[in-house]
C-alpha cells in the first residue's frame, strides 16, 4: 500500500454536492474549482503581506475564463505567458496590471502586448531589439521590464547560490547594459522580474530567496543608477500534494518580507513590489472528478478504471515534472473521510501504463458508477494535460462558490 496525499482541510470534513456539480458540468469527468477557497487564499495572503506589496496571478496555473473573471477584481495584476493568455486577460483586466513573461515571444505576440499596454518581461537582448522595432513601427512607447536570471535558485528544499544557464531571463551580469538600452531606445522601463523557482514548501527558503531578490534588485538598480518602478519578486509558494507535505507559512513569509523591505537599499525606497503566484492561489481549490467505469482484478490487485486520467490530469499521474511518482490526495467522492476497506489502484482509460491516478491506495469500497475525487487539482490540471491523446472527450470545468 502507498499513502495518499493530504486532503486540503477545506474539503476534508465536507460532503460534496456531487449530483449538483455533475449536473452543472453535464457529465464526468470534470474539474470543479471552489472560488470560496481562492477568495480566502487571496484574503489571507493580503493580510500576511506587508501593505503595498501587490499580488499578481500567474495565469498559466489555471486559465479557466470564469475563474480569471472572478480573480481579476481581487488581485493587483495578472501575468501571462502567451498571446493566447493575454487575450483572455485583456477581457478582465486593465492594461497597467498585465505583464507578459516567457521565452520565445513571437513578433505578433510582442505586438499584441504593446497594443494591449502590457508590460513585457524581456527574456533576452534579441527580444528587446524586436520590441523596440515593433514599437517604432506601431508608433507606441512599449512598457518593458527585464526578467533577471538570478544568481541563486529556489529549490523544493532550500535555496542554492550560483547562477545556472537558463532559457529564462537575462543573466544578472548583463542586465545593466540592457536596462540602459531600454532607456536610450525611449521605451518605458518598468523594472525587474525575478523568478527563482516554483513549488517550494520550505518557508525559510522562500524568505531567504525573497531577501536575495530584494538585494539583487538593489544591486542592479545601483548599477543602472535608476530606481525600478516595480520589482516582481516571483513566487514559488508550494502546496501539499503528497503524504508528509506541510503547507508554507505565509504569515511568516509576510513578516520576513516586511523586515527585508524596511531595510531595503535606499534606491528602492519608491519602488513597488509584487509577488506572482499561481499554484498557491488556486491549486487546493480544485477537484478532479472521474467516474468508475470498471472494477477489475488482476494479479491479486484491484483496479478501478475511471472515465478520465492522464489526458485531463497529467500531473496527478506523476508525468508533469515529478521524478518519483507519488499519490495525490484521493477519495471516493461521496465518502470523504470514510474508513478505508481495500487497497486499489485508480487508472484512467488510456492504453498506457502511465495512466495511473492513484497507485495502491486504501479507500472505502467503490463500485462501478461511484465517483473518485483527486484533490489539489486546481493548478496545472486541464490546461497542462494532453487532452487530444487517444481522443476521449474533453474534460468539463465548473466554477462554484462564486
Ligand atoms: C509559472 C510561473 C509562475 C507561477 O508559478 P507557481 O508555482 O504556479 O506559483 C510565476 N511566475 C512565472 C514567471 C512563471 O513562469
Amino acid at each position: 500500500m502507498k499513502a495518499s496525499g493530504p486532503i486540503p482541510p477545506e474539503f476534508a470534513a465536507r460532503e460534496l454536492p456531487l449530483a449538483e456539480w455533475i449536473a452543472q458540468a453535464g457529465s464526468t469527468p470534470l474539474y470543479a474549482y471552489d472560488f470560496g477557497i481562492v477568495r480566502a487564499r487571496i484574503a489571507r495572503l493580503r493580510a500576511a503581506l506587508p501593505s503595498g506589496v501587490g499580488i499578481h496571478y500567474a495565469v498559466k496555473a489555471n486559465p479557466y475564463a470564469p475563474l480569471l473573471s472572478a480573480i481579476a477584481p481581487l488581485v493587483d495584476g495578472m501575468d501571462v505567458a502567451s498571446a493566447g493568455e493575454l487575450e483572455k486577460v485583456t477581457a478582465v483586466m486593465t492594461s497597467k496590471s498585465m505583464s507578459f513573461a516567457g521565452p520565445g515571444k513571437r513578433d505578433a505576440e510582442i505586438e499584441a502586448a504593446i497594443v494591449a499596454g502590457a508590460t513585457i518581461n524581456l527574456e533576452s537582448e534579441g527580444e528587446a531589439s524586436r520590441a523596440f522595432a515593433i514599437a517604432e513601427r506601431l508608433g507606441k512607447v512599449p512598457r518593458l521590464a527585464v526578467r533577471v536570471n538570478p544568481d541563486f535558485e529556489l529549490r523544493g528544499s532550500g535555496m542554492r547560490m550560483g547562477g545556472r544557464a537558463s532559457p529564462f531571463g537575462v543573466d544578472a551580469s548583463r542586465v545593466t547594459a540592457l536596462v540602459k538600452r531600454i532607456g536610450s531606445a525611449g521605451a518605458e522601463w518598468r523594472g525587474f522580474h525575478i523568478f527563482a523557482g516554483s513549488q517550494s514548501l520550505d518557508t525559510a527558503a522562500i524568505s531567504e530567496t525573497q531577501a536575495a531578490t530584494v538585494a539583487l534588485a538593489g544591486r542592479l538598480a545601483e548599477e543602472v543608477d535608476s530606481p525600478p518602478p516595480l520589482v516582481n519578486l516571483g513566487g514559488g509558494f508550494g502546496i501539499p500534494y503528497f503524504a508528509g507535505d506541510v503547507s508554507v507559512n505565509v504569515e511568516a513569509i509576510g513578516r520576513s518580507l516586511g523586515q527585508q523591505l524596511d531595510r531595503r537599499p535606499t534606491i528602492l525606497s519608491a519602488t513597488r513590489f509584487a509577488v506572482e503566484l499561481g499554484r498557491w492561489l488556486v491549486g487546493e481549490a480544485g477537484i478532479y472528478l472521474a467516474r468508475v467505469v470498471d472494477r477489475k482484478e488482476s494479479g491479486g490487485e484491484t483496479f478501478l478504471v475511471v472515465d478520465g486520467g492522464l489526458n485531463h490530469h497529467l500531473a496527478a499521474t506523476g508525468n508533469f515534472g515529478t521524478v518519483v511518482r507519488r499519490n495525490y490526495p484521493v477519495a471516493v467522492a461521496g465518502r470523504i473521510g470514510a474508513e478505508a476497506e481495500e487497497v486499489v489502484s485508480v487508472v484512467g482509460p488510456l492504453c498506457t501504463p502511465l495512466d495511473r491516478l492513484a497507485d495502491r491506495v486504501a479507500l472505502p469500497r467503490a463500485e462501478v458508477g461511484d465517483v473518485i475525487a483527486v484533490f489539489a487539482s486546481g493548478a496545472y490540471g486541464a490546461s497542462a494535460s494532453p487532452s487530444a491523446f487517444l481522443g476521449h472527450p474533453a474534460v468539463r470545468e465548473i466554477l462554484v462558490g462564486v
